[in-house]
């Protein structure tokens, strides 16, 4: 059997890092096994729909290098890929439901539902829909009151519903009683639970693996499946996402809760593949530290624990570093390249110099940064234009003013008459200036200057940096901090 999986977003706004979490897993499986990844759109939910949402969702996925094999932009024998475009699809499958008495239509409107819900609860009975409109033809039902004109189409959920299924990560499930679900809306497009399950079944979906807000769902897919006379899938109930303090990670309180986060602070894509496997996933060896192809050959369910992972960000900054050291200085600095130009800070010197320049700073800080972002802070004195540079106030506060006034003095007469603008030549030439000639300790000595030529206290390695920089601008830099 070739196994064929999905992912199945809702384009509802930018896209929710639970997408890449689904896509990483299903993706594991389908590549160990050598089966198909499908990439669906679920956009029948009109009222949520996002314009954009979808680019975003293609664009955030291959910058993570979870990539599908058929889908909306790439077609495939299994297509449309969008939902909405398979409207006419689910008609015939609706009409089967009715016909053999496993669906019925209501004409029940919103008001009478509400009423009928607030009813249930104010005598604390379980809510769910009465079955007003069962058994009643339109005319009969159009008598009584709460009538609407277009009905919905709803489960007959049988009394002896089977409510356990077993589930490859968690084993035996039993999920509590589902009420007549409604899987045709008033608007005529299929609900969620009809749309999955047809989808699934024609696009020979062999395994489902979702979120584990789904598992109460599953017994009325899994009625669905049994009453079209379908085989039904695998179902893997992946665990929720948590914040540290346990609470399910939503993009109204976590702003790590939206994909495109990770991208603007400066995460590498591996890095944050590393990360989110290691959300419930163990390696068998224990190792934290994996590649994506290494957890495809070591795949398996059973090794998921469905206890909700911690979103622990110190973690994805630690593997963010430890994969930033380990890219090539010119990777790196391609990479950085984007965070200098999005800073503005790449117009002056031209692109080809920039490029250069990076070059040749990056190994003074591919040691010293999490982020691919942190370039900005760190490398940006040598970018900005000597015009729009500026000392950080709590720096100039901290380095400047009297008490560095000596010290800079000094410097500048040490370093003016300097042939050659080389880091072990400068660091000399400050050395006796400063340390022997002043007295001073080298970290008093030098914060001034650090402050004065990268206007901050926190910098790569001062002399190097001073190279980099090149004496006009160093000296000028030193020349405008001391007066
Ligand atoms: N559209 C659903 C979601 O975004 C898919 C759930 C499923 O995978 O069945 O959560």
């Amino acid at each position: 059997m070739t196994v064929r999986l999905r992912v199945a977003p809702s384009p509802t706004g930018d896209p929710h890092v639970g997408t890449a979490y689904m896509s990483l897993f299903n993706l594991a499986f389908v590549r160990q096994q050598g089966g198909q990844f499908i990439l669906r759109i679920e956009d029948t939910d009109r009222a949520r729909y996002v314009e954009d949402s979808e680019r975003q969702i293609f664009e955030t996925l291959r910058w993570l290098g979870l990539e599908w094999d058929e889908g909306p932009d790439k077609g495939g024998p299994f297509g449309p890929y969008r939902q909405s475009e398979r409207l006419d699809t689910y008609a015939p499958f609706v009409k089967q439901l009715l016909e053999s008495g496993h669906a019925y239509y209501c004409w029940c409107s919103p008001e009478r539902l509400a009423a009928m819900r607030e009813e249930q609860q104010r005598a604390k009975r379980p809510t769910g829909y009465d079955r007003l409109c069962y058994g009643k033809t339109r005319e009969e039902r159009a008598l009584l009151p709460g009538f609407a004109e277009t009905p919905v189409v709803r489960m007959l959920i049988p009394d002896d519903v089977s409510l356990t299924f077993t589930d490859l990560i968690r084993g035996e499930l039993s999920a509590p009683r589902p009420d007549d679900q409604v899987i045709v809306k008033g608007d005529g497009f299929p609900t969620y639970h009809l749309a999955v399950v047809v989808d699934d079944h024609l696009m020979g979906i062999t395994h489902v693996v979702r979120g584990e807000e789904w598992i109460s769902s599953t017994p009325k897919h899994l009625l669905l499946y049994d009453w079209l006379g379908w085989e039904r899938p695998a179902f893997a109930h992946m665990p929720l996402l948590r914040n540290t303090d346990r609470s399910k990670i939503s993009k109204r309180k976590n702003p790590a809760a939206r994909l495109l986060w990770f991208r603007e602070q400066g995460y590498l894509p591996e890095a944050l593949r590393n990360f989110l496997a290691l959300m419930g996933y163990s390696m068998p060896d224990g190792e934290e530290v994996f590649s994506f192809e290494e957890m495809v050959a070591a795949f398996d369910w059973s090794r998921v624990n469905p206890v909700g992972p911690v979103f622990d960000l110190t973690k994805l900054d630690w593997l963010n570093g430890h994969y930033i050291r380990t890219l090539t200085s010119s990777d790196l600095a391609s990479r950085m390249l984007p965070y200098l130009q999005e800073a503005g800070m790449v117009a002056d010197p031209p692109l080809s110099e920039a490029k250069a320049l990076l070059a040749a700073a990056t190994p003074l800080v591919q040691e010293r940064i999490a982020l691919l972002s942190e370039v900005v802070p760190m490398l940006g004195f040598l970018f900005v234009s000597d015009d729009a540079f500026a000392v950080e106030p709590e720096a100039a506060a901290k380095a400047l003013g009297e008490p560095g006034r000596p010290v800079l003095v000094a410097a500048l007469a040490a370093l003016e008459p300097l042939s050659e603008w080389r880091a072990d030549a400068i660091k000399e030439a400050l050395e006796v200036a400063l340390v022997g000639g002043l007295g001073l300790k080298p970290r008093l000595a030098f914060t001034p200057l650090r402050v004065a030529v990268t206007g901050r206290t926190i910098s790569p390695p001062l002399f190097e940096s001073m190279e980099l920089l090149g004496r006009e601008r160093s000296l000028k830099r030193l020349r405008a901090a001391s007066t």
